[in-house]
């Protein structure tokens, strides 16, 4: 009963009174670094596929055929928001807010690739990876099942014992490769990098 009085008198203090009723906080308003979801612009989408390549959210945006049209479709509740399909397309079909227009303004673009790392104390030479990989098999259809291929465009393959990599830059990051290693001795890192375009007058 006594810690009762003692709360009553505490919440009735006229200074605390004053600041429960006449508290004032800042009005509301959007950082200037804030990303809304990507919203379509009045350019046509040529379905290049280029947004849905670099998004790194699973199932957040799909390109699909609608009547005669491509329409790049968001699914807000996979979007993290990272403005990337915005940059990637190349019609400038997605804008998503403030910071797209700073980076349109000052020509920043965003270039990605796909970066293959073997860690040759994990890897067991199986060839696992260079068997999977889908564009392996599509450049060298001969490829054998030990991972070993004649040819020189393959992404990769068992060359001196080890795995070699001679092409990274066909990989499309499906990670297959990774996939199938049983000793998860492959790894693919998609890398991003901020490069200047030439800003039009
Ligand atoms: S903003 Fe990022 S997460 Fe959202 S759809 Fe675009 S690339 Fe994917
Ligand atoms: S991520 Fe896909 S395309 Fe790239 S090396 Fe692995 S299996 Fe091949
Ligand atoms: S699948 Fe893994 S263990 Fe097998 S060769 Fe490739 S990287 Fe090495």
């Amino acid at each position: 009963m006594r810690s009762i009085i003692y709360y009553v008198q505490e919440f009735l203090r006229p200074e605390w009174l004053k600041k429960f009723f006449f508290a004032k906080t800042a009005p509301l308003s959007t950082p200037p670094y804030f990303k809304d979801y990507p919203f379509q612009t009045e350019k046509e989408c040529t379905g290049c596929f280029s947004c849905m390549m670099i998004c790194p959210a699973p199932e957040a945006i799909a390109v699909l055929r609608r009547k005669d049209q491509w329409v790049p479709e968001v699914y807000p509740g996979h979007c993290i928001r990272c403005g990337l399909c915005v940059e990637a397309c190349p019609e400038g079909v997605l804008s998503s807010g403030r910071i797209l227009d700073v980076t349109r303004r000052d020509g920043t673009a965003l270039s990605s690739w796909y970066h293959l790392e073997v860690d040759d104390t994990l890897c067991m030479r199986c060839g696992n990876c260079c068997v999977s990989c889908p564009i392996n098999r599509q450049e060298d259809p001969q490829l054998a099942a030990t991972g070993t291929s004649a040819s020189d465009e393959v992404i990769m393959r068992i060359e001196g014992g080890r795995v070699r990599i001679l092409h990274e830059e066909k990989c499309t990051g499906c990670k297959t490769c990774e996939t199938h290693c049983p000793n998860r001795a492959i790894r693919v890192a998609r890398m991003v990098e901020g490069v200047q375009k030439e800003v039009e007058a």
